[in-house]
């Protein structure tokens, strides 16, 4: 039996710690399940491990399918299989004790497979392309699923055909390299080390960085140029050291976080002529007020992909 709630509190799944209820809220098991869920059309929106959204602070129109409980993995020799909901930390920790290597970069954020095939995080110099075979997705349109391998994919920075199709991963299949698992342990370990001085950790509550980088140039860079670390809107701050993640320091509520992207938005318009693109995904209701805030800040990327 699925699980299945109405008027659903999504605060707690969110790495941001911010969010009020969304209408209805389903918990597959099984990516059967999870098809099925996808076939009823009652659905908006698939999510993974909740690190990379703004929920609104308002209750929320929509119903949403939450992957994490689809969270299967099996290594076999150096192939690795991993179920959408997978947790990226726990495969690349998997990984390292069987002397695996291309996993290393996992270790620092918490996302879901499904969403990082979506759009190919990357940190450290490693992407998730890199060791990527193909997966198994789910064409909503055409009701049925397709495997695509790496050409397929069609990998850029922060993009992959699923986000233009609109599929829905499954699970896919990596090929890592042989290696070693102290090294593999000291990689992750710097990791770690790197992100320690540079970005917030979870215990300030955040969903990674605010914006994607421009051609070129960097998003932190640029806001930094701006002079907007520290900057406060409400309960919600500009981290100290990198000026492109958004903490919730006090009680945030999701409009705080808007209108101090919108902030960071418009200093660096003004400034550099650059319209920064969110990396950031806003969910709430089109009804209010916050939404056509977040649409001020989303006009130009909107324009582009048309
Ligand atoms: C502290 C911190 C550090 C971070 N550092 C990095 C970093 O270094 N590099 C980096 O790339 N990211 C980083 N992130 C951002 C985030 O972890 C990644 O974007 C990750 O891929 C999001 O995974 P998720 O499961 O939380 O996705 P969610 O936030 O749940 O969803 C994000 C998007 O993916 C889509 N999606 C989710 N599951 C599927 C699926 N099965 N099929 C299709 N689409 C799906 C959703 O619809 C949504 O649009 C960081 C986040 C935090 C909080």
């Amino acid at each position: 039996m699925i699980k299945i709630y109405t008027d659903y509190e999504v605060k707690k799944h969110s790495t941001f710690k911010i969010g009020a209820r969304v209408k209805k809220a389903a918990f597959p098991e099984t990516i059967g399940e999870l098809i099925e869920l996808i076939n009823s059309n009652e659905y908006d929106l698939v999510l993974g491990n909740c690190s990379n959204v703004l929920f609104s602070s308002q209750d929320i129109d929509k119903n949403i399918i939450f992957t994490e409980k689809i969270n299967k993995y099996n290594i076999d020799g150096h192939k690795v299989y991993v179920s959408c909901g997978t947790k990226g930390p726990i495969a690349a920790s998997e990984c390292a004790k069987r002397n695996l290597s291309g996993f290393e970069f996992l270790i620092g954020f918490p996302g879901s497979f499904g969403a990082m095939i979506y759009m190919n995080a990357s940190a450290h110099n490693q992407s998730v392309s890199d060791c990527f075979i193909c997966a198994n997705v789910y064409d909503t349109e055409n009701k049925k699923i397709i495997n695509i391998n790496k050409e397929q994919m069609q990998f850029k920075y922060r993009n992959s055909i699923v986000q233009e199709k609109g599929y829905i991963v499954l699970d896919a299949e990596f090929l890592l390299k042989e290696g070693n698992e102290k090294t593999i342990k000291e990689i992750m370990q710097r990791n770690i080390e790197f992100r320690k001085n540079r970005q917030p950790s979870l215990t300030f509550p955040n969903a990674g960085s605010v914006f994607k980088n421009p051609d070129n140039d960097s998003a932190g860079r640029l806001l930094d140029l701006c002079n907007l670390k520290g900057e406060t809107y409400g309960g919600a701050m500009i981290f100290q050291n990198h000026a492109n993640f958004i903490i919730n320091k006090n009680n945030a509520s999701s409009s705080d976080v808007l209108n101090l992207m919108y902030i960071m938005y418009s200093k660096v318009k003004e400034k550099y002529r650059i319209e920064l693109v969110p990396e950031i995904k806003y969910i709430g209701s089109e009804k209010t007020q916050e939404y056509k805030l977040w649409k001020k800040i989303t006009e130009n990327t909107e324009m582009m992909q048309k």
